[in-house]
């Protein structure tokens, strides 16, 4: 690390104590920038990163609502508004009980990079609460949401910051989130992306990331010239994510053999086909349930319970070609990167958000496996809520067909200026520094062009 990054990173961590996630995020960052600021010192005059790492506003309010018994309860709602150079704040809402304003700026940061590399014109922006949506009834989910609209719509609109869905927060929730929205505002306008099809959502939302996530992988098979046909795959996560990714996996001809959630995982050797998975979109999505009931019905699947004390998680020591982690951060440690490697994983494409820990990071470039970071692999949903702010501009909506092509297409022009970064610094096939570099550019020139904001 030079001085400059040890000098930057001094800083970050004193003014953000106690945000180990986001320090995380920003240094992996500040690695790959510094290869730039070398060659366009102009970055660093204009103190570029310095700004790029203080949110350009954060907002906190408090969240009280009547649970079923009558009981009042008070949750803290966020939203992070991290940079608006090249569009309006974008990204997701969390709702899960370990939300809080470190994990909140690690995600707002990413979403900046990410939201960049799309070629899409949306800033960054993450929120949410400390709400747990688990073993809630819908009206209880719905008095939660009401109240946390009713602050947070004085901050958002179309044209200001569009939150979309993340962990905890799926089309049940968006939808009880725009309704209060609309009342508020008296408006009908695209605020939010993940909308249901009858109110301005748009096909593929829902499929986005899982799928986009897919794509990326098949685009670095691609380079050489491998395909996912036949492939084993390890997915972690039961969510959205986890589902059309394995939705996706499964038509282009590959095998999945497990999902988990926070309470274990399954390892099905026989592979998860579509009947298997039409039952954990029930289970998940219709009856939330727990992962363990899959290993009940069907007798080809195991279930290992978590074990938190564990030193690393066995989903990821199973043999397999490819790996799709799609639950949370920092899921796969440094011994779960070792595992994957000595099994035979040679392509990880991360559905979720920063799930590698950094010296597993430095383990996949070491081993010169194809490793698509999150901020690149998972850059599908991001993109299709764009392309549901474009049709809600145009009060239009594009098929099926015509939202997957441009999904498809987007991946594609990711995966392209992932590698072109990489190529211009010298960084050939490091996805890692090729993503951070490409988003990069883009916000740092436009933030150059608008003056010191
Ligand atoms: P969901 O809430 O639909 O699903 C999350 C899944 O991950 C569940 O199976 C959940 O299990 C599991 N999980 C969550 N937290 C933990 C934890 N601390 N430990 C173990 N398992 C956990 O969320 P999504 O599928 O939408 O999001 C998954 C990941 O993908 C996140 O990192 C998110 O930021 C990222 N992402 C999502 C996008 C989207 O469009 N939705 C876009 C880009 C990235 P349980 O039910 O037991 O909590």
């Amino acid at each position: 690390m030079s001085e400059y990054v040890n000098f930057l990173m001094a800083d970050v961590k004193a003014k953000n104590q106690a945000q180990p996630e986001f320090h995380q995020a920003v240094q992996e960052v500040a690695e790959s920038i510094e290869l730039v600021l070398e060659k366009q010192p102009e970055y660093r005059t204009a103190k570029i990163l310095e700004r790029i790492v203080e949110p350009e506003r954060v907002i906190m309010f408090r969240v009280p609502w009547v649970d079923d018994r009558g009981e009042v309860q008070v949750n803290r709602g966020f939203r992070v508004e991290m940079n608006s150079a090249i569009g309006p704040y974008k990204g997701g809402l969390r709702f899960h009980p370990s939300v809080n304003l470190g994990i909140l700026k690690f995600l707002a940061f990413e979403q900046v990079f990410k939201n960049s590399l799309t070629t899409l014109p949306m800033g960054g922006g993450k929120g949410g609460s400390d709400f747990d949506p688990k073993g809630k009834s819908d009206n209880e989910v719905m008095r939660f949401c009401q109240s946390f609209m009713t602050e947070l719509f004085r901050h958002i609109g179309p044209n200001t910051d569009v939150p979309a869905g993340d962990i905890g927060v799926g089309g049940r929730e968006i939808g009880f989130l725009f309704g209060q929205y609309k009342r508020l505002a008296n408006e009908f306008t695209g605020v939010l992306t993940g909308k249901g099809l009858n109110w301005g959502g748009s096909l593929i939302r829902p499929e986005a990331t899982g799928y986009g996530a897919v794509y990326f992988a098949a685009e670095m098979l691609a380079t050489r010239n491998e395909t996912l046909e036949g492939k084993t795959c390890l997915v972690s996560g039961s969510g959205n994510v986890a589902q059309y990714t394995t939705e996706k996996l499964l038509e282009l001809g590959a095998k999945v053999v497990t999902l988990s959630d926070s309470s274990g995982y399954i390892y099905d050797e026989a592979g998860i086909d579509e009947d298997k998975l039409a039952f954990v979109m029930d289970l998940k999505n219709v009856r939330r349930g727990r992962m363990s009931e899959y290993a009940q019905k069907y007798s080809s699947a195991v279930y290992t319970e978590a074990d938190r004390s564990a030193d690393h998680n066995p989903l990821w020591a199973h043999k397999a070609e490819c790996a799709f982690p799609s639950a949370t951060q920092n899921e796969i440690n440094d011994k779960d990167a070792a595992n994957l490697l000595k099994n035979g994983v040679y392509v990880v494409s991360e559905g979720a958000n920063m799930p590698t820990v950094p010296e597993g990071v430095t383990a996949f470039v070491d081993a010169g496996i194809l490793y698509g970071p999150g901020k690149a692999a998972n850059a599908g949903g991001v993109a299709v809520s764009g392309l549901e702010m474009a049709q809600n501009s145009m009060r239009y909506s594009w098929t099926r067909e015509e939202v997957d092509q441009r999904l498809r297409m987007i991946m594609k022009s990711i995966h392209e200026a992932c590698v072109a970064a990489s190529e211009r610094f010298d960084r050939k096939g490091n996805y890692v520094d090729g993503a951070n570099i490409a988003g990069f550019i883009k916000v740092a020139d436009s933030m150059l062009d608008q003056g010191i904001v």
